[in-house]
């Protein structure tokens, strides 16, 4: 309460923030803005009362996409506001019991990949009852969840590190839960671009999904359980060989972990070794942006770079990616309204499926007229949610910049002229 005291306090209600925010942008309500639900969150702590119908909507249709993070001049930290918001609801609201179930669901298949994997061949095989369900209210997140399934799966990962040319350094790589199922080939790309550096690639042993997924759902225990449980991975591979970085190549999961010192920041245990892992936590881009990354030719492609939320508003990472990709010899160009979410935010295009399809094709939109060969993204549920509504190929970061400096061309990019022309 004294933390989210000290945000609200902070706000001066200029609204500048509802500008770039993303749903008062679609819905022009005061109520899905910044300054709105700060006003709903400070009533519903100040009073203590149960969190009602109307403010669970306008807090649930937020994305935490933190646009407004960025935009506040007075520095307000939304982002812990609103956790504890979600938190707060989670503990005295009762959901009907529809949502119930597919929270529920999203919360014990996702951050598992062996769970996910499976939830993902069965959604193949049910897929057909899709528009049924997005008929009514209540099934249409399942909708949107057999909608977003791909039609096929990549096998397991595999092959994982390769031997360092010079070691330099020795990093661990969040091997993260939904990633590796849906997209393997981000993983080997980023560890080949690591080793290219001189950098040697460990996976902690009995690392978890980093809670991000259920943080979002205001499910404190299981969010801060997994924090605890990663927090004990990544100290015994600093204590046991020493870590120079914990890369992230999913910048959803990068916000939360560099967030760990603060969300532990009570626990008299976890406190100061949360803010060392916190500490160590860095977006890919921002670790080869100080590196010396070779430079590369490009092949006369041009990519449209989509920054996820998460790295641009959340971790306030924004060249980095841009200069990487031109140095690498690609022509980088961005969309209007950059700013502006895709959409996806964790199960949000789940669970608000509508405010997520508008998003998700504006988003598309905007790319799209850019005319680009490719589009590269820092996020694995930004490359979903705009893969599955556009024809141009769309990799993460590291597949370009691997290929760039002698890697394998990326998979979804099998089929451009460049990539047969190089193979
Ligand atoms: S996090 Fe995003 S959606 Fe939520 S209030 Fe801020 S700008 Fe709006
Ligand atoms: S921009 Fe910052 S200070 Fe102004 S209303 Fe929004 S949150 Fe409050």
């Amino acid at each position: 309460m004294a933390v989210s005291e000290a945000v609200i306090r902070k706000c001066v209600h200029c609204g500048f923030c509802t500008a770039t925010c993303p749903t008062y942008v679609l819905l022009g309500d005061e109520l899905d803005s910044p300054r709105g639900r700060i006003y709903l969150i400070k009533t519903m702590l100040e009073t203590r009362a149960d969190p009602t119908p109307e403010v669970v909507k306008h807090i649930d249709r937020c994305l935490s996409c933190l646009s407004c993070m960025t935009t506040c001049p007075s520095g307000v930290n939304y982002m812990h506001l609103v956790d504890h918001a979600r938190a707060y609801i989670e503990q005295k609201y009762q959901r009907p019991l529809s949502e119930r179930i597919i929270r529920g669901l999203l919360a014990w298949v996702l951050p598992h990949p062996g769970r996910f994997r499976l939830a993902l061949r069965v959604a193949r095989l049910v897929r057909p009852i899709g528009p049924l369900a997005a008929k009514t209210a209540h099934t249409r997140p399942l909708a949107a969840m057999l909608a977003l399934t791909p039609r096929s799966l990549p096998p397991k990962p595999s092959g994982i590190n390769e031997p360092a040319p010079s070691s330099r350094g020795r990093v661990a790589l969040l091997q993260g839960c939904a990633e590796p199922v849906l997209r393997p080939e981000f993983r080997a790309a980023a560890v080949r671009l690591l080793n290219r550096v001189g950098l040697d690639v460990v996976f902690a042993q009995n690392e978890v999904c980093c809670g991000a997924l259920v943080h979002h759902m205001g499910r404190d225990a299981a969010s801060l359980a997994a924090a605890r449980r990663n927090v004990d991975a990544w100290t015994l591979e600093i204590e046991n060989g020493g870590l120079d970085a914990i890369v992230v190549t999913a910048s959803g999961c990068g916000t939360t972990i560099k967030d760990y010192g603060f969300m532990l920041r009570d626990d008299p245990i976890y406190a100061k070794k949360a803010e060392r892992v916190s500490t160590l936590a860095c977006d890919i881009s921002e670790l080869l942006a100080s590196g010396d990354l070779p430079s590369g030719s490009g092949r006369g492609l041009t990519v449209a770079y989509h920054a996820a939320c998460s790295l641009q508003h959340g971790q306030k990472v924004t060249d980095a990616p841009k200069r990487l990709l031109a140095r690498a010899g690609y022509t980088v160009q961005t969309p209007a309204e950059g700013h502006l979410c895709c959409g996806s935010a964790g199960t949000y295009n789940l669970l608000q499926p509508e405010l997520a399809g508008r998003l998700g094709d504006r988003k598309v939109s905007n790319l799209e007229r850019l005319k680009p060969d490719v589009i590269a993204t820092g996020n694995i549920g930004c490359a979903m949610q705009i893969g599955a509504r556009t024809d141009t190929p769309v990799v993460h970061t590291v597949e370009l910049l691997d290929w760039a400096t002698g890697g394998p061309a990326p998979a979804s990019l099998a089929n451009h002229p460049a990539a047969r022309n190089n193979s």
